[in-house]
């Protein structure tokens, strides 16, 4: 199937798993995780009606922005960062959707206000309380929330998650209705620079199930590209 024919699909799939839910369809956002694809697959996925691309990492993400590659679509970034990379992500992606640690979110405060701008980002929660995830666990984020309303240059739009990788349809359900409950913990508290409107969670693997469990965004690589090819060194494409 072609990228196209993709997009298309996973797009009635969104809307039918919205209606399933009783919910809006037009409330989910798909995401295309485009790493390690190139140019022409991201302009192909955004001329079937992909409106978001998410990037993973700065090398790439600054590569494809020179080729103008996201043309048409707001960028995001989805990968780990790393406080010495801020600078070439923040103002150039509309939202960051894995801040993961206190010391990352003071270096993105710090670079937004010395543009003179408001970035938007995600917290990203380690859900499953796994090991080899980053991300702030649930007893952690009403502490981060409190000490985020003191930095004027992000804005907290919601909350990120990437599960454990799940092993059949519905295991992770329980994570996604966890972060689903912490989204509504969040809004009932009425943060100064917090709207969080945005719960971005769900992969190929289960963007139906997050949709379920009341997800705004889902991250989707696989199944609009095909899968990655790790052995190439340069982006596919
Ligand atoms: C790669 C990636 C995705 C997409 O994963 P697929 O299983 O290929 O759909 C989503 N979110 C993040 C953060 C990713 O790195």
């Amino acid at each position: 199937m072609s990228i196209t024919e993709n997009v298309i699909r996973i797009r009635e799939e969104i809307r039918k798993a919205a209606i399933a839910a009783g919910r809006d369809p037009a409330s989910i956002r798909l995401c295309a995780a485009t790493k390690m694809n190139g140019t022409p697959a991201i302009r192909e996925a955004i001329a079937a009606g992909v409106t978001c691309c998410g990037e993973n990492r700065v090398q790439e993400l600054t590569q494809k922005l020179s080729e103008n590659a996201y043309e048409g679509a707001d960028i995001h970034f989805i990968g780990h960062l790393q406080t010495n990379k801020v600078k070439q992500v923040v103002g150039k992606v509309s939202l960051i959707h894995s801040i993961d640690s206190l010391h990352l979110l003071e270096a993105v405060n710090k670079e937004a206000l010395r543009q003179g701008i408001q970035q938007d980002i995600l917290l990203e929660i380690n859900i499953g309380d796994e090991e080899s995830k980053s991300g702030f666990t649930p007893e952690e984020l009403f502490t981060i929330l409190d000490t985020a309303t003191h930095f004027p240059g992000i804005f907290i739009r919601g909350l990120m998650a990437i599960p454990p990788i799940c092993q059949n349809p519905g295991d992770n359900d329980k994570f996604f209705q966890k972060m689903y409950q912490l989204s509504v913990d969040i809004t009932a508290k009425k943060y100064d620079n917090v709207c969080s409107t945005v719960l971005s969670m769900g992969m190929s693997a289960d963007y139906r199930e997050a949709i379920a469990c009341g997800s705004t965004m889902v991250r989707i690589g696989t199944d609009i590209f095909g899968a990655r090819n790790y052995a190439a060194k340069q982006p596919q494409g």
